[in-house]
């Protein structure tokens, strides 16, 4: 019997400081994947308590991203829902609530150490090669010093009082139970002198109010991890489900992934943020399959998920806590998978803005027909526009030596075209198969190969070496333009032909 699962409320919770890459991509896919499999919410919450690393255009970009990449959210703060509200800095007062119930219960206290004590305190450990962590000294201020000191205006954070003894167990879903020695983990601040709570407070107390079953998280957050379990045991709070994401390595296979100096090598670019990925071309679809296989997979050769197949496949337990290095050549792949899985109407339309956007004054009836040309061969949406923008272009303006055919001198080449344009004038019109058959046989009649005569004309009229089938091409470029380019390509070989 197939056991039950529970809907599960599940939450992404980026700190609005920066741009959304990849790795906050996947993490909210597997939120949402999670959620949308189990019949549960998908929850957005912000967690913007860190003011001085704000950045007040990292929100719209957050939501931008997360709409391209299909994964709507439930509740969150621009829809409000059950929890509002659900951006940290408008929930202030909750969490010095319950900071306040952690000092009344012994299990935080005020701490008016200066910043100057502290620095000493961390050289004078750093001589002693002990690992820097607070020494404790307001750690057993009575409660009478406490309040003369806040009365006289001292400015005061608020620590967590970690116990000294024992040991606390976390279980992570991933990786199993892992203890540790409670006296090895500092007295974290949890509220600091601003009265801003930490993450380590603001997103225990959201878990917990905003009724999450599972947390979904970066693996950067293991180090605290036993910290955020002794808080939910301290507040005496039921623990969600934890689970740690595997860590995005560099394409390289070497080193955690860096921002900076991540290439796709096929572009040059540096394609780490969600929607840079957009405008390179890339289907949210085929970004979507390729993050998910980074720290999941089904089996060991099913490959190709579209949404749908997500939802119905994914589990936890098939998640993997090992190192993920980013590949590129695999988003390409994905990305040509997906390409090729649209209808050619819903291609023609998301191709549309790439021929836009690169000036190409683009038709889009003659698109819509073009589009089955390339369909099969672009890697990208970008790649779309290098490769079809001849069809719009009034001229081609191929380099005369490009036109040159293969083990041919530029006359015989120049021959080749003039015999191509008088069998060309002569049909009346390029009906694919009758125009192929007639080349080919010009191509026998000259002693050339199709491959030699048709390099020629390719250049020529698509002024590429690379195109879309040249036959079906020149049928929809039309014979006046095709006879038009053939002219000029003969006139660009004569002038660089030996005289006789
Ligand atoms: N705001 C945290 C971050 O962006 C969220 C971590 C979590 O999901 O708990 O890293």
């Amino acid at each position: 019997m197939v056991p039950e699962i529970k809907p599960a409320r599940v939450r992404f919770a980026p700190s609005p400081t920066g741009r959304f890459h990849i790795g906050s991509a996947r993490t909210a896919l597997y939120d949402y994947l999670y959620a949308r499999k189990t019949g549960g919410q998908f929850i957005l919450r912000l967690e913007d308590t860190d003011q001085k690393r704000f950045d007040p255009q990292s929100e719209s970009e957050f939501y931008e991203s997360l709409r391209w990449l299909g994964l709507h959210w439930d509740e969150g703060p621009d829809i409000g829902g059950p929890h509002a509200p659900y951006r940290q800095s408008e929930r202030v007062e909750l969490y010095q609530e319950y900071a306040d119930e952690l000092v009344a219960n012994g299990r935080a206290y005020h701490c008016f150490c200066t910043p100057e004590r502290l620095s000493q305190v961390r050289q004078e450990q750093q001589k002693r090669k002990e690992p820097p962590r607070y020494d404790g000294l307001c750690r057993s201020l009575s409660e009478r010093e406490v309040n003369a000191r806040r009365d006289s205006g001292e400015s005061t954070v608020i620590r967590f009082k970690t116990p000294r003894e024992g040991v606390t167990t976390c279980i992570d879903l991933l990786r199993g139970p892992i203890t540790i020695d409670n006296a090895t983990v500092d007295d974290y601040i949890l509220v600091k002198s601003s009265g801003m709570p930490v993450y380590h407070l603001a997103a225990m107390v959201d878990d917990y109010l905003m009724e999450i079953t599972h947390v979904l998280r970066g693996s950067e957050w293991l180090p605290t991890f036993p910290l955020h379990v002794m808080i939910y045991q301290a507040l005496e709070w039921q623990q969600p489900q934890w689970v740690h994401l595997s860590i995005f390595l560099n394409p390289s296979g070497k080193g955690k992934l860096s921002k900076r100096r991540t290439t796709n090598q096929r572009t040059g670019a540096k394609a780490i943020y969600a929607l840079e990925l957009r405008q390179m071309g890339y289907l949210p679809e085929a970004v979507v399959n390729w993050i998910s296989l980074m720290g999941w997979s089904y089996d060991d050769h099913t490959e190709f998920f579209q949404m749908k197949d997500l939802i119905d496949k994914f589990t936890l337990e098939k998640l993997n806590p090992s190192p993920a290095a980013v590949n590129y050549s695999k988003l390409d792949h994905f990305n040509g998978l997906h390409i090729r899985a649209l209808s050619t109407e819903d291609l023609t339309e998301r191709l549309y803005p790439f021929f836009v956007n690169a000036d190409v004054q683009c038709d889009p009836g003659l698109l819509a027909e073009i589009t089955p040309l390339i369909q099969e061969r672009i890697r990208s949406l970008e790649e779309a526009v290098e490769m079809a923008a001849f069809f719009f272009n009034p001229t081609v303006d191929p380099d005369p030596q490009e036109l040159v055919g293969k083990n041919l001198t530029p006359a015989e080449s120049a021959t080749a075209t003039r015999q191509a344009l008088a069998v060309l004038r002569n049909l009346v019109s390029f009906e694919p198969e009758h125009t192929e058959a007639e080349l080919r046989k010009l191509a026998d009649t000259l002693g050339l190969s199709a491959g030699q005569l048709f390099g020629i004309l390719r250049v020529a009229i698509t002024g590429q070496r690379v195109s879309p089938p040249l036959i079906e091409s020149m049928s929809i470029i039309g014979t006046e333009t095709v006879l038009s380019r053939l002219e000029q390509a003969v006139e660009k070989l004569e002038g660089i032909a030996d005289p006789e």
